[in-house]
């Protein structure tokens, strides 16, 4: 048996080629935030998205925190946000002076659109025109919706409660590079296309990767030419060094483009990878009493960048922590779902608005393998694993 090797839960897909690009940073000298990758990575981008422009970061998050800035979320303003998420998704939100406020997810593990309606309708109160939180009587400025494991958020829904409240939306598509849809108002659009600004990340667990780094999308050329303004310590004069604000030194360099502009040429396969594993395992777990892989949102091409898998303790035998347990004792790399960001220690006096599901996929979700260069027979030994480790 070969039980040495660990089949790793997500890792980049590199190829060697990329060292051409690199050495030609070496050979150029330009190895910082100029350089010729940086204009054709942010291009390819656009292009894949179907924009005109993107303007990269360092990364996701420096991403969400200039969207953040550029709609005008500052102190005292209050941002919805989901609970069930990486927690890089909230904490620009504290980095402008503002306060989260959590809503729950749905059973596509993403914000839950019924309650986030619900909450603007009872809990909230229109004053001229602004939305005002009836609890801390605070100002809500936005929505920052994630696209959970690059499943679609229900855009339709969302925009229609933008428009009816006057917020912004900020897409967190950090790990939905690739997602669009498929039917419906935004057919042919791309996931962090549709809300006023959207945000990915190339960190090296996403889809894909520059080793760290983020862009930033929208189709307000405005808010661009504001976030590059902002990313470079908001220099007004280029020569004489003027600062009209207080900005940030946020671009990305050019060797994190080096590798951006070969791994998004890759990106394409990289999907067809994934959607064919997920199918694979979809199979199999489908005859594992107990065991369920959560679907991706109908309509879409969805990336399928984590495959997640529900434990039903009753029927399968033995519960989540346990299945984790015995899968990673076993070579097998998996992990649970992230800790609720509203039970995080700096958020635990921030309002959450009737949490029903997300507590019950943290309890019973795993992650398992799916790296875009895992192979059928990796696929196979977690199956068996999988269907081992029932106790019934
Ligand atoms: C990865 C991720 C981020 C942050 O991206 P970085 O590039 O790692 O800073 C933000 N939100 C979510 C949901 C993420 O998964």
């Amino acid at each position: 048996m070969n039980n040495s090797k660990t089949i790793p839960l997500s890792v980049p897909n590199l190829s060697i080629d990329i060292l051409n690009n690199v050495k030609e940073t070496i050979e150029t000298g330009w190895v910082s935030t100029g350089g010729r990758f940086i204009k054709e990575f942010e291009d390819k981008i656009a292009k894949y998205v179907g924009l005109e422009r993107s303007i990269s970061t360092q990364s996701g998050t420096a991403g969400l925190h200039l969207a953040l800035r550029v709609l005008d979320v500052k102190e005292g303003d209050e941002v919805i946000v989901p609970t069930l998420t990486f927690i890089a998704a909230v904490n620009p939100v504290r980095y402008v002076g503002a306060e989260p406020i959590f809503m729950d997810c749905d059973d596509t593990l993403n914000m839950d659109m019924d309650k986030l309606d619900k909450f603007l309708k009872n809990e909230c109160n229109l004053v001229d025109g602004k939305v005002i939180n009836k609890l801390t009587g605070k100002q809500i400025k936005a929505i920052l919706a994630v696209h959970v494991f690059g499943n679609p958020l229900n855009m339709e829904k969302l925009m229609k409660i933008r428009e009816e409240y006057k917020l912004n939306v900020i897409e967190d598509a950090t790990e939905a590079l690739g997602s669009y849809y498929l039917e419906g108002k935004y057919k042919g659009k791309h996931c962090g296309t549709i809300g006023d600004i959207g945000v990915y990340s190339f960190n090296a667990n996403k889809i894909i990767t520059t080793g760290g780094g983020g862009m930033v999308v929208s189709k307000n050329h405005q808010l661009l030419d504001k976030v590059a303004f902002l990313g470079v310590q908001a220099k007004t004069d280029p020569l004489y060094f003027k600062h009209d604000e207080v900005g940030y030194n946020y671009r990305m360099t050019n060797i994190q483009a080096a590798f951006g502009t070969d791994q998004i040429d890759k990106l394409e396969s990289f999907i067809e990878t994934k959607i064919r594993n997920y199918n694979f395992y979809k199979e199999a777990i489908e005859n594992i009493e107990g065991l369920s892989l959560l679907p991706f949102k109908q309509d879409t091409r969805s990336n399928h960048w984590f495959y997640s898998v529900i434990v039903d303790k009753q029927k399968y035998g033995i519960d989540r922590d346990e299945l984790l347990k015995n899968l990673n004792d076993n070579h097998i790399q998996t992990r649970p779902l992230w800790g609720l960001i509203h039970t995080q220690k700096p958020y635990i006096n921030n309002q959450i608005y009737k949490l029903e599901k997300a507590e019950f996929y943290e309890t019973n979700l795993i992650n398992i393998p799916c790296s875009s260069n895992l192979n059928e027979n990796e696929v196979n030994i977690v199956i068996e694993k999988l269907r081992d480790f029932r106790r019934k």
